[in-house]
């Protein structure tokens, strides 16, 4: 148990990512007490319920009014109204952080909003499962997993520091990154390989009749990996594609040239080719298995 690094956390947007982060604060004795703000009153319901918040209140400015760190946890597209709900409660000093899987647009959001003397310290646990609301989360989820932080240029040095403490206490590695590096790096690490998922899964979805039953009946032949992906919550993900648009378009592009390449290479029987690229990919799967990131 570690003593409190924070004496009020209130995080906004209590679903997998929020309730896993309360747990993992609780369970470290981070934080005073834990509040929550949720939009869902049946959400709030549920967080007293399950005993990981002390309060949820119905109201954003009650539930972020004292808090030393407000961390956002709701989908990205829900941030600027939130920002600007919350700006007049927020205590002075407070630091302002979040968990989205974009960093240029919630820069955007947010900043705007905040008063002086308010601390954005925007991050992003890259971290998580194919289910959603508090029922999902889990203390353990940020264990071993990257947390990078993106703070804007002029941020506070030391609310930086303990916004990467609260992540490595419970149990992240932290890096620091510039927020246009940070969404070029996921939109080929996770938002590319999602937008393939859902094609897949949708064009399945489309075949006739029986071909469609033969589908799942057959889906451990590569296909059923991929539904775990595009089972992934509809929302969050709409906000991703529509907050990354410029690096995720770039990094579609890429890919629908290298995948004309592999067409042809296939047409021609080129099996060389096909052989030396598989290849090469098996060694990146071997280099994420080292790096503990399987
Ligand atoms: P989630 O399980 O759907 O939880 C989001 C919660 O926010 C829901 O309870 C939702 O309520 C609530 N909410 C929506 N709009 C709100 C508003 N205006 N004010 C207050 N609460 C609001 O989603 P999640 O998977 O935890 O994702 C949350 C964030 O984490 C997203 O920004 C996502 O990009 C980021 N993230 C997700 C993952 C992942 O694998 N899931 C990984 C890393 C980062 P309703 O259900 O009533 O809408």
């Amino acid at each position: 148990m570690g003593s409190p690094l924070f004496q009020r956390v209130c995080i906004a947007g209590i679903g997998l990512i929020g309730s896993s982060l309360a747990r993992a604060i609780r369970a470290r004795g981070l934080a005073g007490t834990v509040v929550t703000y949720d939009a869902s009153p049946a959400v709030r319901a549920k967080a007293l319920e399950l005993g990981i918040v002390d309060d949820a209140p119905a109201d954003v400015g009650q539930a972020v009014a004292g808090a030393d760190l407000v961390m956002i946890c709701t989908p990205v597209g829900a941030y600027a109204e939130l920002a600007e709900a919350m700006a007049p409660h927020l205590a002075g000093g407070a630091i302002v952080s979040d968990v989205g899987s974009v960093k240029q647009a919630i820069i955007r959001d947010v900043s705007p909003h905040l008063p002086d003397g308010i601390h954005l310290v925007p991050g992003h646990p890259v971290a998580g499962t194919e289910h959603s609301g508090p029922e999902a989360g889990f203390a353990e989820l940020f264990e071993g997993r990257w947390c990078i932080l993106t703070p804007p240029p002029g941020t506070d040095a030391a609310a930086v520091d303990k916004v990467a403490a609260l992540w490595r206490t419970i149990g992240s590695n932290t890096e620091v990154m510039d927020p246009q590096h940070h969404d070029q790096v996921l939109a080929i690490t996770s938002h590319l390989p999602h937008l393939i998922a859902y094609t897949i899964v949708g064009t399945a979805t489309d075949l006739e009749g029986s071909l469609k039953q033969e589908v799942i009946k057959f889906s451990a032949g590569g296909f059923r990996d991929f539904t775990r992906i595009a089972a992934s919550d509809p929302v969050m993900w709409r906000d991703v594609f529509l907050n990354n648009k410029e690096a995720v378009l770039e990094m579609l592009q890429r890919f629908t040239e290298d995948l004309t390449a592999l067409q042809r290479a296939i047409r021609w029987g080129e099996g060389e080719k096909l052989q030396d690229l598989f290849t090469r990919t098996r060694e990146i799967r071997r280099g994420i298995i080292d790096a503990r990131q399987a």
